[in-house]
């Protein structure tokens, strides 16, 4: 008998195969581990981390020629943490006091990434589960252990928590899918598994230990169910969504070419939100017209010092390139809230969300903010890239930024470096006392973009993050909608365009309301573009134009909700 398991489907998709556990137990190796004398010890572990970071560096190599840029980086952390001389020194002070190479290793990673988690933070967690990988990389390889291999068919990979390395180590087509026992959103194993479309499922918990190496499993990535040892009915019935799965990737694909288009001629913009250059091409396949937002901050993060001006800029052009003519809106840092980075070592802060953040950051960091400026400046000679402003609330904010853009220009002209001058600047709306200055902030800038993942938390007071108040946290709730509606209203009074680069760009049912109030373009993930594009396609504006002023005048957000789905 079938037995279904739940966690959360993150990454959507259907797929069958086997079970190949990965995030092996290292406990019987060490247990038969005989060790040497202590200067043997010390001298095997110093050769591991040597040959650790030789063996990453010949992945990332092979993963550059073949494409793989965002699992590279994420190897080059790795490589750059087992090369780290705190850790190399706390491995040989640990080989001293254990005298056994192997669990010195693995106590001096353990040891580091309990402080990462001590930070309590998403971000610094999932970078623990980095440090325990390279600490059972280097172990394994002073115990002879191999690393997974897998054989003809593709496997579905699963673990509490599964090491980066492992994934970024198989070939993209000989993994089905990714279980994972722990929950986070943010693991890199997750991003890895994003970038490659593999559907995944986290959050499983407990249950996970009703999965056994080699147990045929169906996954949905979507829903968040794991069929253990399904019956040939089970099969058959995924098989039928399996060929539908199918079908309707073709059926968008078709659809990336058209463009967006309602029945009665209104044209909307859909572009791309991206973290990296690389996300550009899966965004053109799915008919991306350019880059929404790109969250510079991926840039900075991952690295273990401030990205240069040259790093910066080669990054840039890259998207910038990719767009192909295309608008590219470069995001400048918004650093800080969920997303702190440990160089710039900013003072822990009881509200990050309500702290130094963002522009706020930029602002009172020059040494930090210059580079990027010039770095975006310069990108634009090769194609069309504008810069975009987080978490503005002031005018004095917008004008000190174009201040420094006009410094940034002179100091390239004096360094001799070519730079564009017709970079677009504008700002996110995301805080609510940005939202109702729209009148007044549109004189200053070229576009707004309005980013509701804060705008929805900051109007209504609800942390974006915390699931026991999700209820609470709706795109649709009025307060979130009257402001929207100003935002798109005040920049037409300007003469600028408006857009949207939040989560709730990539809802098709806002979509409709948000082309109503006069809209001009919509940032997503790309892969919810075809959806989006589907339902602006399938209805005139003059009937969406009906639908918002029936919406308008409900007093709840959980009614327009309702409302939506019965009209459109
Ligand atoms: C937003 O706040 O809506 C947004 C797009 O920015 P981020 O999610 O990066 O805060
Ligand atoms: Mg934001």
């Amino acid at each position: 008998m079938a037995e279904i398991i739940k966690g959360k489907g993150v990454i959507a998709g259907i797929a069958m195969g086997k079970i190949m556990l990965a995030g092996q137990n290292l406990d019987g190796y060490l247990m038969a581990y005989q060790p040497e004398d202590l200067e043997v010890e010390k001298k095997k572990a110093a050769d591991a981390l040597d040959k650790v970071a030789e063996i990453l560096q010949n992945s990332i190599e092979k993963l550059q020629a073949d494409g793989g840029a965002e699992q590279a980086a994420i190897m080059e952390a790795h490589r750059m943490m087992v090369q780290d001389p705190m850790l190399g020194e706390s491995i040989a002070s640990k080989v001293e006091e254990l005298k056994n190479a192997p669990r010195a290793v693995l106590d001096a990673a353990e040891d580091q990434a309990k402080q990462f988690e001590a930070m309590d933070n998403e971000y610094f967690a999932a970078r623990a589960v980095d440090l325990r990988d390279v600490g059972k990389r280097i172990a394994k390889y002073i115990l002879g252990v191999k690393e997974p291999e897998v054989g003809d068919g593709a496997v579905i990979l699963c673990g509490e928590e599964i090491e980066p390395s492992v994934i970024a180590g198989l070939p993209g087509d000989k993994i089905a899918g990714v279980i994972l026992g722990a929950g986070s959103t943010t693991a890199h194993a997750v991003i890895i598994a994003k970038a490659r479309a593999i559907p995944t499922v986290v959050g499983v918990g407990k249950a996970i230990e009703k999965i056994a190496d080699g147990d045929a499993i169906i996954l949905d990535g979507e829903k968040g169910d794991i069929v253990i040892r399904p019956s040939d009915e089970d099969r058959a019935g995924y098989a039928e969504r399996i060929k539908k799965q199918a079908e309707l990737k073709k059926y968008y694909e078709e659809l990336a070419k058209l463009p967006t288009v309602t029945q009665d001629g209104v044209k909307v913009q859909l572009m791309a939100n991206i973290g990296s250059p690389d996300d550009v091409d899966n965004a053109n396949k799915y008919g991306a017209e350019g880059v929404g937002l790109f969250r510079s901050e991926f840039v900075f993060m991952g690295k273990q010092d401030i990205p240069t001006e040259e790093d910066q800029f080669k990054a840039y052009k890259e998207a910038v390139e990719k767009c192909n003519g295309n608008l590219c809106v470069i995001r400048t840092m918004d650093i800080g809230g969920d997303k702190p980075l440990p160089y710039l070592e900013i003072p822990p802060e009881e509200n990050p969300f309500l702290g130094f953040r963002a522009v706020r950051i930029s602002l009172k960091r020059h040494e930090l903010f210059m580079p990027q400026l010039k770095a975006i400046l310069r990108a634009g000679v090769f194609g069309k890239a504008a810069i975009m402003v987080p978490m503005v609330i002031n005018v004095s904010e917008i004008l000190a930024v174009k201040k420094l853009i006009e410094e940034a220009k002179v100091e390239l002209a004096h360094e001799g470096k070519a730079y564009s001058d017709n970079v677009q600047v504008g700002i996110m709306v995301e805080t609510p006392a940005a939202a109702v200055m729209t009148p007044v902030l549109g004189k200053y800038v070229d576009f707004f973009s309005i980013g509701t993942n804060d705008l929805v938390q900051y109007t209504l007071a609800v942390d974006r993050g915390n699931a026991s108040i999700s209820y609470l946290y709706n795109h649709f709730n009025p307060a979130v909608l009257r402001l929207i509606r100003l935002t798109i209203k005040s920049a037409r009074e300007n003469n600028i365009w408006a857009g949207m680069c939040g989560e709730m760009a990539s809802d098709p049912y806002a979509a409709v309301i948000l082309m109503a109030m006069g809209i001009n373009e919509l940032s997503m993930s790309a892969p919810s573009i075809p959806r989006v594009k589907e339902k602006l396609r399938a209805i005139t504006s003059k009937r969406a134009e009906e639908i918002l002023e029936v919406v308008m005048a409900l007093e709840d957000g959980d009614d327009v909700k309702a409302q939506l789905t019965k009209l459109i």
